[in-house]
Formats: C-alpha cells, structure tokens, sequence
C-alpha cells in the first residue's frame, strides 16, 4: 500500500494543498527534484516546519502538535542520535 503521509513532515497527503512530485514527501517538502531541507537535524527542520505552518495560517497549538510528530516520521525516526 502506497504511503498516506509525508515521510519527512507526516503531514497527510490529502492535506496537501500543492502538487506533489514524490510517492514520500510532501509538496513542501520535495520541489525541483530533491528534498528542500537536506541535513540531518532534526530540530533545525522541526523549527523550519514550525514556522512554515504558523505562516500559513495554522493555529500555533496545532503547529507545535504537528511539529512535535515529526520527530516519528520515517526519515527521522530511524536516525542515529
Ligand atoms: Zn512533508
């Protein structure tokens, strides 16, 4: 079964308001052919994210929820402390 989320932000495909050009990452997060943040921090991207969504409108609650769930996406999880 095809992936239903982001594996980088785990934000819902259906929730995506963009055009996406990866089975794995969301439009936000996959433009132009690669991955738009490419380190390995994850507090750095949380932070990005974080902002990203309070600027789009995203009640701050919600986007610190949203954000704190990063650290369980596949691209995260699985990363060496
Ligand atoms: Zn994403």
């Amino acid at each position: 079964m095809a992936n239903q989320m982001c594996e980088s932000c785990m934000m819902p495909f259906s929730k995506d308001p963009g055009v996406r050009e990866s089975d794995r990452y969301c439009s936000y997060c996959y433009k132009d052919g690669k991955l738009c943040y490419l380190g390995n921090d994850l507090k750095e991207f949380q932070r990005r994210a974080y902002e990203s969504m309070v600027s789009k409108g995203t009640n701050p609650l919600l986007a610190r929820l949203y954000t704190f769930l990063i650290r369980f996406a596949p691209r995260w999880k699985n990363r060496k402390p």
